[in-house]
């Protein structure tokens, strides 16, 4: 196991954008494996290559293990994935960001969008997905071309930990009663 430090926004690498993966080598799955475990060591469900400062085109995605959730458990590994349809309807949802440690903010995604990309060993598929699922792929892809979740949040919306947790005890609901806090 071998984790990797989360860079944080400021970072000139969080706002460039990657480079297209060419080579689909044991590099390429080391990397993957790092990105799952330093994935795994913040409690993140998502995270792609440029928080870890590697400007590559490739993203990991790990739903929660959780029947309650869609898609309990299901993992991606996408290396140059693209948005190919992004449906009209759009959604408004809570994000948080590995690389934007302590907030969180409402951000407007497509509800529905279709993902083509390579796999490890460079084959191409596609996947469709919806919700919350559509929002991580989102998320990471945006980080792949230098955008972090602050900058096209609803304005205003970005707050800290505390004053969600303030603000939901105001409303007298828990944390993520409905859907949790995505950290990606
Ligand atoms: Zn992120």
């Amino acid at each position: 196991m071998a984790t990797r430090e989360i860079l944080q926004i400021g970072n000139p690498i969080l706002r460039q954008r990657s480079h297209k993966i060419t080579r689909f080598d044991d590099a390429l799955s080391r990397l993957v494996e790092d990105m799952f475990d330093s994935m795994h060591e913040a409690n993140g469900i998502g995270l792609a290559a440029p928080q870890i400062g590697i400007s590559k085109r490739l993203i990991v995605v790990e739903m929660p293990d959780d029947k309650d959730h869609p898609h309990p458990g299901e993992r991606w590994v996408m290396c140059n994935p693209e948005i190919v349809r992004a449906s009209r309807e759009t959604v408004v949802g809570q994000e948080g960001c590995l690389s934007v440690v302590g907030y969180v903010g409402m951000v407007e995604r497509a509800e529905k969008v279709t993902i083509a990309a390579e796999d490890l060993r460079g084959r191409e598929f596609r996947v469709k997905a919806e919700d919350y699922l559509a929002r991580a792929f989102q998320h990471e892809i945006d980080h792949l071309n230098g955008v972090l979740y602050v900058e096209i949040a609803e304005e205003g919306s970005v707050i800290t930990l505390e004053e969600l947790e303030k603000q939901a005890q105001e409303e007298g609901n828990e944390i993520g009663a409905e859907e949790p806090t995505m950290l990606t």
